[in-house]
């Protein structure tokens, strides 16, 4: 048995095959068919790896269109872990297969350089304002690259940005810091979304947060996500060796899937006798925005915001770090704010980080019924706290031409904390 079956051949035998897990399983739900199930995805691997009477090779589509979003799990009586093991049944079968040109290229080098991802965001940025991007569009050329050509739909258009340099300025110093704390701002804000990782550090300045940016490296969500075990633990130690240098109370971020993964470096690492114990240190000071503001003591001195608003729950955020309350405590603390709860709040919204690049049609189908709850709802906003999330949720509302704003919570409180200002 390899150490990666050894991993989870626990896990697997834990299934008792009584199906509770099918009700949360958004896949499940848009397909109907049992092996997109826990239960069904857990048989075949257990068929494949423990009693070898099938090839993995042969479970592509169930080890790759599970969104991994645990949902089975917040049903399942003896919580199988059912996002872990297919991490894990990917990192197997890429061991087997071999690695592609561009896994190596993206989780060896890009995702292991703030720079060199900088520099590939900028490119896309000129293929937008050169009119390329548009042009791929209109003339249908996106199409010919399968799911991958249909989800660029979803990526929204590139903004200008100076990269992370740029936040590393806003952060600077304040007078009288309560608390000091290192932003990870994770690939997405710096890049993708500047006025996020501004929004973020205004907010920590706000709350007597002295904020150093270090030149932290991709988390590795997407490394392990994609089967990539082994650059994943390289990121995570790149990661924890960069903090070994700060004096800072904590390590936060505004991404729900970044939290979440740097959360679990103690698990990740916990076979490394030379990084384990560094690695708890370090998952232990790793706050989730939404998770130290309510922690501390949200400032409440806020603008109105006289909206009617719904959030939707990121999945790492609600079911692998169990964190539900904060997000809304704050939505509610903003005076003006309607908050009407979503029907279903917590199910996947179809993100999974860049899961319809490979599942398109699951993952629209899994949107849909989303967007059918937002609609129900009446809300003028839908936030969430996970950059995949909300292009996910944007596009989606662009899909079903729904009147409602799409945004990151830090946004709606940033803005709120700036009306106070101006007023
Ligand atoms: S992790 Fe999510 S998509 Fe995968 S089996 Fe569980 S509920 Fe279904
Ligand atoms: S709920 Fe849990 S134990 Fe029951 S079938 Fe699903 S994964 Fe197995």
């Amino acid at each position: 048995m390899s150490t990666v079956v050894e991993e989870i051949a626990e896990a697997l035998q834990k299934c008792n095959k009584c199906g509770l897990c099918l009700a949360g399983c958004p896949v499940y739900k848009a397909t109907g068919v049992e092996w997109t199930s826990a239960r069904g995805r857990i048989a075949l691997l257990r068929s494949a790896l423990l009693d070898h009477r099938l090839e993995l090779d042969a479970l592509d589509d169930p080890i790759f269109n599970c969104l991994t979003c645990n949902g089975c799990t917040e049903h399942c009586p003896p919580a199988v872990p059912t996002g872990e093991i297919i991490f894990k049944a990917r990192e197997e079968m890429l061991k087997r297969q071999g690695d592609s040109w561009l896994g190596r290229l993206v989780f060896h080098k890009l995702l292991a350089s703030p720079s060199q991802l900088h520099q590939a965001s900028k490119l896309l940025r000129l293929a937008e304002v050169t009119g390329l991007r548009p042009l791929a569009r209109k003339t249908g050329l996106t199409r010919l690259f399968g799911d991958a050509g249909k989800a660029e739909a979803i990526v929204p258009k590139i903004p200008p940005s100076q990269g992370l340099e740029a936040v590393k300025r806003l952060a600077g110093k304040i007078n009288n810091p309560k608390y000091k704390v290192a932003y990870f701002t994770g690939c997405h804000a710096p890049n993708l979304a500047p006025k996020v990782a501004a929004a973020t550090v205004r907010i920590l300045h706000r709350h007597q947060a002295e904020v150093t940016v270090p030149d932290f490296v991709c988390c590795g969500l997407p490394a392990a996500g994609y089967g990539d075990g082994p650059s994943a633990r390289s990121l995570a130690r790149r990661n924890i060796e960069i903090a070994a240098s700060l004096s800072v109370d904590a390590i936060v971020t505004a991404c729900a899937s970044c939290s979440s993964f740097l959360k679990d470096y103690a698990k990740l690492l916990e076979n490394d006798p030379e990084w384990s114990e560094r690695a708890r240190d370090f998952a232990a000071k790793v706050k989730d925005l939404s998770e130290i503001l309510t922690d501390i003591g949200l400032v409440t001195e806020m603008g109105t915001i006289k909206k009617k608003v719904t959030y939707h729950d990121p999945c790492h955020l609600a079911h692998h770090q169990k964190i539900k309350e904060p997000p809304r405590t704050i939505l509610r603390s903003i005076p003006g704010v309607e908050f009407i709860e979503l029907p279903e709040a917590d199910v996947c919204c179809g993100a999974a980080g860049s899961y319809a690049f490979k599942n398109y049609d699951i993952s629209m189908q899994v949107l849909k019924r989303k967007m059918g709850n937002v609609e129900k709802t009446g809300a003028d906003i839908l936030v969430s706290c996970c950059p995949a999330c909300v292009m996910q949720l944007a596009c989606g509302v662009r899909q079903e031409k729904l009147p409602v704003r799409v945004t990151e919570m830090v946004e709606l409180l940033d803005e709120a904390y700036r009306k106070a200002k101006e007023g």
